[in-house]
């Protein structure tokens, strides 16, 4: 089972409280994908455009990303707000939860 993995999100544009449906990848494994290397290391991962007002609306999720080198297996992607977090925030929980069956973890 791949441990890559997205699904329909709602993001809120706090500009013009427009809600937007986008595909948001909660997870990705750079050996499963890696032509999402190229996204994960841009900045599209953490914003997108509101198609009513354009205002750049930010991530609230974080994303997990699995090997992607040897020296950081695994990495955990956080919306600025939680960079300062000591913990993983609870929000991180399904998105660690849902890969770690895959990769053989226990959580
Ligand atoms: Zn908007």
């Amino acid at each position: 089972m791949a441990i890559s993995f997205a699904e329909e999100r709602q993001w809120y544009c706090p500009n013009c409280d427009n809600a937007i449906v986008r595909l948001t990848w909660l997870a990705i494994d750079l050996v499963e994908r890696p032509d999402l290397r190229a996204f994960f290391t841009s900045e599209s991962w953490t914003q997108a455009a509101c198609p009513r007002c354009a205002f750049a609306v930010s991530r609230g999720l974080p994303l997990l990303i699995t090997r992607l080198s040897k020296v950081a297996p695994v990495a955990m992607g956080v919306p600025d707000v939680l960079a300062d977090a000591k913990e993983p925030p609870e929000i991180s929980k399904p998105v660690i939860e849902w890969p770690a069956p895959q990769a053989g973890v226990d959580t």
